[in-house]
């Protein structure tokens, strides 16, 4: 059975500039953040997605939280937006993490106690194990395992390339990002989508080669994990949702009649 409805579910938006994120191609004009990709400039969603399906509530990563890290604005509305979807966080039946960076799993046990407490919390087991091992996992990273221990009687390890979480909505690994870094592959009625986590943080990471991001732990595999998707998502026509992608605007992989990837935005 399809998932009728996919909803953002924002906590929080940080305007940021593109090169303290992406690193381009060495072939890039020296003023390559000024292209059209970056006009109007990039506000980035942090926050989830709430898919619901006749039996099922999946909240897909839990924001920033409450308590964000210096430097970075709390408006923490996830709750609020919940809210207004109408869903109690007593109603959520799973929360898919991604993976394990401090912007998705803000919400988890604010005050040190499971928000979330009827849910089974799905987590992949190369995240699970990374973290949990730490110290010093790199940036977004602080103070996710004090979150996620929090939890952890809620958690279900996923392991392997794929694991089916309900009825047409499965996480699959895409490692790089994070060791255990996934996506959540969903079929619609409208067809597959794709929610990306942070696979990609930009569009232009899916379309243009030789982009990498700053944020990525292992670069030559997340690249291999853009390759994947993007190639994926140009033969299946999914729709892609990357959790930062500026103004949070999901968007399609095709090719031109010169036989180059673009980016096609869609409005909802
Ligand atoms: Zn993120």
């Amino acid at each position: 059975m399809a998932v009728p409805r996919i909803d953002p579910v924002l906590d929080a938006e940080a305007r940021v500039e593109p090169n303290m994120i992406l690193v381009p191609p060495a072939s890039a004009a020296h003023d390559w953040h000024a292209s059209s990709w970056f006009e109007g400039g990039w506000v980035m969603p942090m926050g989830g997605y709430l898919l619901r399906s006749a039996d099922r509530t999946i909240l897909v990563d839990a924001g920033l939280g409450p308590e964000a890290p210096a430097g970075i604005d709390p408006s923490a509305q996830l709750l609020d937006n919940l809210g207004t979807l109408g869903v109690t966080t007593e109603e959520v039946t799973d929360v898919v993490v991604t993976h394990v960076h401090i912007d998705h799993v803000g919400w988890l046990a604010p005050q040190g106690q499971p928000l979330f407490e009827y849910a089974r919390h799905h987590v992949h087991a190369a995240d699970w194990d990374w973290i949990r091992s730490g110290p010093a996992s790199g940036a977004g990273t602080d103070g996710v395992w004090d979150i996620l221990g929090k939890v952890s009687d809620l958690v279900e390890i996923a392991s392997g390339s794929r694991t089916e979480i309900a009825d047409a909505v499965a996480m699959r690994l895409l490692a790089g990002h994070t060791p255990g870094n996934c996506t959540v592959d969903v079929e619609t009625s409208d067809g597959p989508v794709v929610l990306l986590g942070d696979t990609a943080y930009h569009p232009v990471l899916l379309v243009e080669g030789g982009w990498s991001s700053h944020a990525d732990l292992d670069h030559a595999g997340a690249a291999r994990s853009r390759e994947t998707v993007a190639d994926e998502a140009e033969r299946s026509g999914a729709l892609l949702f990357g959790a930062h992608f500026p103004g949070g605007a999901p968007g399609r992989v095709v090719r031109d009649g010169a036989g180059r990837r673009q980016w096609c935005s869609v409005t909802r």
